[in-house]
């Protein structure tokens, strides 16, 4: 890449720079204009592109196995190659969930071969995610579980979720928790609030989320566990999670872009498509996780990306799957949202948006001279509107379809290939 401006604020990296990847890593860094390209393919940044690490995603549902006519791996790791993603990873609510060795196997061998990005697996906590007999999490983490969840559904039984915390000192990996009582959200739809009682739809009160996250949060601290919650939603579980690291308890927490931007107004007209689990609060939820990014309470962006097919989100509010998905809008939505009005800086959001690798065991990606190369290269200028040349995600169940946004992907290179190039680009690669 020649003249691109390299930003890294981990690595202390702001400067324009040529840049050469050979081999898979980063192999020289030079003035601009002075990097011979050796036989290279040469990418002109004419001083004005980014070239960022890589994001990391740590939630994100391809459907595979068995649910294929929503999403496979192939297409949702296209949509993550196409957001600048440089690896995901995947949760095991499939058909059949990833609860047994010999599924995590399987689905780890498709991956291998048709994924555009490195996929990981958490594998399911407990079997068939009935919240009641836990997984065989150490046959699961030698096949290369990265940790367990049961997402899509809470561990209702807290003896459940001590008991897996304990096999956790054995056998290692992330427990990632999807918080929600369902004694207090069952047949919700939407937020519960004025508008819900408004629009006549049952509502999902924050007090579903945020009283497990407590709980959970104060397990974990007895029991000298880590603990990851997932997809936060309201304000009230940012102060559970900010209250628990204050106490010193090893937890750290993700929230989506949808819970970073939106509201529940955006359920107003009964789109489904804003239609999700946990699903859009108040405007005081929203600014409480902002507030939770910047200050780190809120480690790292998850999109939750869950697709369904589009006859699937055509039906009825409330009769309609929760689910949105977040690969390809994520970085444009937050940086016009969020960085371009000044309330995130863009180091602040680049961070979140790679932080997700360590919570799971893994290198964060980096700029540096000898690191692998994951890097996206984006255009912070280009202005585009979301889906106005379709999806690379088989699912058009986007909440952010129809908005003009900010700052265009044009190039992700994954684990040291490239793994998306937009159509736009080969204007500038010589
Ligand atoms: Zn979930
Ligand atoms: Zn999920």
């Amino acid at each position: 890449m020649r003249d691109v401006h390299l930003f890294d604020p981990a690595a202390r990296i702001d400067a324009r720079h040529d840049l050469l990847v050979r081999g898979g890593a980063v192999a020289r860094l030079g003035a601009s204009g002075t990097l011979a390209p050796d036989g290279a393919e040469v990418v002109d940044a004419e001083g004005r592109l980014y070239a960022l690490p890589a994001f990391f995603d740590p939630h994100v549902h391809l459907r595979t196995p068995g649910q294929e006519h929503k999403e496979d791996i192939a297409s949702g790791t296209r949509a993550a190659a196409a957001g600048g993603y440089g690896a995901v990873i995947a949760m095991p609510n499939t058909t059949p969930p990833i609860d047994a060795p010999e599924v995590l196997r399987s689905v780890r061998d498709t991956a291998a071969a048709q994924a555009h990005v490195p996929v990981g697996n958490l594998a399911a906590l407990t079997r068939g995610l009935g919240g009641t007999q836990l997984t065989e999490m150490g046959a699961l983490r030698e096949l290369g579980a990265l940790g367990f969840t049961d997402d899509g559904h809470p561990v209702a039984d807290a003896g459940v979720l001590r008991e897996a915390l304990r096999r956790q000192r054995e056998c290692g990996g992330t427990i990632a928790l999807h918080e929600e009582d369902r004694s207090l959200s069952r047949g919700g739809a939407m937020h519960e609030g004025a508008l819900s009682a408004e629009l006549g739809i049952p509502g999902i009160p924050c007090a579903s989320e945020a009283s497990m996250v407590a709980r959970d949060a104060v397990i974990a601290g007895c029991e000298g566990a880590r603990v990851h919650f997932q997809h936060l939603s309201c304000a009230a579980s940012v102060r559970a999670v900010a209250e628990a690291k204050a106490r010193g308890v090893a937890v750290s927490a993700e929230a989506t872009p949808h819970h970073l931007l939106l509201t529940e107004d955006a359920v107003r007209e009964l789109d489904t498509r804003a239609k999700m689990n946990p699903p859009l609060a108040s405007a005081a939820d929203r600014d409480a996780l902002v507030a939770g990014l910047r200050d780190g309470t809120i480690d790292c962006v998850a999109t939750d990306h869950a697709p369904h097919a589009d006859a699937e989100k055509a039906a009825p509010f409330v009769q309609a799957p929760m689910g949105t998905t977040g690969l390809e809008t994520a970085f444009a939505a937050l940086y016009t949202e969020l960085v371009l009005p000044g309330v995130l800086s863009l180091d602040v959001l680049v961070a979140r948006m790679t932080a997700g690798a360590a919570l799971f065991d893994l290198p964060r990606a980096t700029l540096a001279l000898g690191a692998d190369a994951n890097i996206a290269l984006v255009d912070l200028d280009a202005e585009w509107t979301a889906g106005e040349h379709g999806w690379q995600s088989r699912s058009a169940a986007c909440c952010f379809a129809g908005r003009r946004l900010r700052g265009r992907v044009l190039l992700t290179v994954a684990a040291g290939a490239v793994a998306y190039r937009a159509p736009s680009l080969t204007a500038v690669a010589a």
